[in-house]
């Protein structure tokens, strides 16, 4: 049960909202996703989600479910000394949801689990590589293309023509695509073009009136 007290003014915070905090809520659910931001009741959460002054979302993802196998009695993680397995899906959904995030910085905590064997290390490992290769990979393919100097870049996602051809490995979400754009722009190339249905072809007059024949 919630303790209700009286708090004094200085502990006092905002009711958490605005467009941030619902899209992380959104996606976080979506996922199937924990943070120790809620599950801890922390206070902190509109400021964090929200953005703050910076407009820098931070938030803590908290792996292996929301059910701890010890007690703390200063904690309001619930307890249980036999939670459920852990979801095999979850070290894809976590890095998913930081590169929808755009995030650069990142805290992963997590329950304890001291019913796995190995208390949860082969989960947490398999987490950070998976986080390390979505930003890895495509950061540096860009930087190499402006390296040799390409100009311009598309994102687009590939729809298998028929069930002879590659197999679809991942139906991109929008906000990933949002999140590579700015990376591009971030690095200089002078026309991004990203979303699910642009081809390298697309717009491709509009950018060649533009910015070829200045
Ligand atoms: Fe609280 Fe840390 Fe989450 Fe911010 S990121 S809401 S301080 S737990
Ligand atoms: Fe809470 Fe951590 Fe204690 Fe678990 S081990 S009850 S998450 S403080």
């Amino acid at each position: 049960k919630r303790q209700h007290v009286k708090l004094p003014e200085w502990l006092k915070t905002e009711i958490p909202a605005g467009e941030n905090f619902k899209k992380i809520k959104q996606d976080l659910r979506g996922l199937k996703l924990h943070t120790v931001c809620e599950e801890a009741r922390c206070p902190n959460i509109g400021e964090c989600w929200g953005g703050g002054e910076e407009k820098t979302a931070t938030a803590t993802i908290m792996l292996m479910g929301d059910e701890c196998t010890r007690g703390c009695r200063f904690c309001s993680v619930k307890t249980n000394r036999k939670p459920g397995p852990l979801d095999p899906n979850e070290p894809e959904h976590t890095a998913e949801a930081i590169s929808r995030w755009g995030l650069d910085y990142v805290v992963l905590t997590s329950v304890d689990r001291d019913d796995l064997p190995d208390g949860g290390a082969s989960h947490f490992a398999s987490t950070v590589r998976l986080i390390k290769q979505n930003v890895g990979g495509g950061m540096q393919a860009l930087k190499d293309l402006r390296v040799i100097d390409v100009d311009v870049v598309t994102f687009g996602q590939y729809m298998r023509p028929t069930t002879k051809h590659m197999k679809v490995e991942e139906y991109v979400h929008p906000d990933k695509f949002q999140h590579w754009a700015t990376v591009a722009e971030g690095l200089g190339f002078k026309y991004v073009a990203s979303g699910p249905l642009v081809r390298s072809s697309y717009k491709a007059g509009e950018f060649y009136i533009k910015n070829m024949l200045k």
